[in-house]
């Protein structure tokens, strides 16, 4: 990954932090993690195309985002403390749980992009 986009995905998850209300705090660890739709919806605008996965592949993984047990209040991820509304979007990210089978999820939500563009 380069720097640029390094730095660019620290600045959207900071975004994300500020709209989750705190800046110092492991949204996993609070109970006010809850994050408007329209502050996602507006942090989400703010990821270029270019850094985006494709909409099958974004509902692939929201789809195992919503069936994980490390899924906390509907949105926030418990491993990285991401909201994964937006982790998910974004083509450099990757499942941090620290089960391979559950990381898998998203690795095969890749393959089944590949094998619907056949
Ligand atoms: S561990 Fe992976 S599948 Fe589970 S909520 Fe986090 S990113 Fe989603």
């Amino acid at each position: 990954m380069s720097e640029s986009m390094q730095t660019r995905d620290r600045n959207i998850a900071r975004e994300a932090d500020r709209a989750a209300g705190s800046e110092s705090l492991c949204k996993g660890c609070r109970e006010s993690v809850a994050v408007p739709e329209s502050h996602l919806a507006r942090i989400l605008a703010k990821i270029r195309p270019e850094d985006s996965v494709s909409e099958f592949l974004y509902e692939q993984r929201l789809s195992a985002c919503g069936s994980c047990e490390s899924l906390s209040y509907g949105t926030t991820c418990m491993h990285c403390g991401c909201l994964v509304a937006i982790r998910a979007r974004l083509k450099t990210s990757h499942c941090p749980h620290p089960s391979a089978g559950k990381r898998a999820s998203w690795v095969l939500a890749v393959q089944a992009e590949a094998h619907a563009q056949i």
